[in-house]
């Protein structure tokens, strides 16, 4: 199989210091493996995605000097919210395995269950999922639409990171069956990005370690769909000095701004230098670093971005 790796961004706002990072990286790890890049657009949800960020971010990628070979622009089609029917087949296949169950929880109902006492186990599933035909019924009559969750092995599933090492969940007891189609009648995240990454050829996703927890669940449904699950590699965190996570509404740090006060080599030098590529935040172009990259020298602990940034 050929190595293809993915810019996989959702168009909910314009890219930020920490995106930009991760996509380097991702575009540094495959270009040094000879292997082509793929971009995905992932606007799965209507209510956040906007088509102006999809053309500004495809912009700031390319301004920061990263190409890809084949999806969109080029490949129209290339997007989560084309892709509706094949999210839908790989559903019925689920559905037809007897691995999916209505769920009519609510919002705060699902919260509570996903944050167990320390040391406690969570149950795999809701109360939903052991309903009888009659309950449901009696549920579907009153008219709220349910969402549909994927009921989830009681077993490990390892998943070899690239970066990070091993990383194991048992799905039943850590994460617990989990939403693959929301009420409202929109596929949900994990589902899309499994499909997608197996029906697209991905060998490589590398992205930012918050999704680290998301891989065992997305190489569960992929193989349950009988693809090939690619290789993980996640990035370090860049967070804020107090601690907090980078969103796509950090004014100062989205490439807005970012573009203002730096040239493209100037940016790809700082983010070379932040990761530990580098040791001196000197300018220089992103093709330069092909040659030189490892994983081995990245870093794996978060990033606090200094002040001078
Ligand atoms: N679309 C996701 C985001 O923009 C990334 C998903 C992924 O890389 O798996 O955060």
């Amino acid at each position: 199989m050929p190595i293809r790796g993915r810019f996989a961004p959702s168009p909910s706002g314009r890219l930020h210091i920490g995106n930009m990072l991760s996509s380097l990286l991702a575009w540094l790890d495959v270009r040094s493996l000879g292997g082509e890049m793929l971009f995905r657009l992932e606007d799965l949800d209507p209510e956040r995605s906007w088509e102006e960020y999809a053309e500004l971010m495809a912009g700031d990628l390319r301004w920061l000097g990263l190409d890809w070979d084949c999806g969109w622009p080029m490949d129209a089609g290339c997007r989560q919210g084309r892709r509706t029917g094949e999210y839908q087949a790989a559903f019925e296949r689920l559905e037809g395995m007897g691995l999916v169950y209505d769920c009519w929880c609510s919002r705060s109902e699902r919260l509570a269950a996903s944050a167990p006492h320390p040391g406690e186990e969570r149950p795999s599933g809701c109360r939903c999922r052991s309903l009888g035909e009659g309950e449901r019924e009696a549920l579907r009559r009153r008219g709220r639409r349910a969402a549909a969750k994927v009921a989830v092995p009681d077993r490990e599933i390892a998943v070899h990171d690239g970066h990070y090492g091993e990383y194991r969940e048992n799905l039943a007891r850590s994460c617990g069956d989990f939403i693959i189609r929301r009420s409202d009648g929109v596929f949900a995240y994990q589902l899309a990005v499994s499909v997608d990454d197996a029906a697209m050829g991905v060998t490589r996703v590398v992205r930012a370690r918050d999704l680290l927890s998301s891989a065992p669940r997305q190489k569960w449904l992929i193989e349950t769909l009988g693809g090939a699950a690619p290789e993980y590699c996640h990035a370090p965190l860049l967070i804020s000095p107090t601690g907090r996570k980078l969103s796509k509404r950090e004014g100062d740090l989205n490439m807005a701004a970012l573009r203002e006060r730096y040239t493209p080599e100037g940016l790809c030098g700082v983010l070379a230098f932040l990761c530990g590529l580098t040791d001196r935040p000197e300018s220089v172009p992103a093709r330069e670093l092909v040659p030189h990259f490892s994983w081995g020298k990245v870093r794996r602990e978060d990033i606090i971005l200094p002040d001078w940034v």
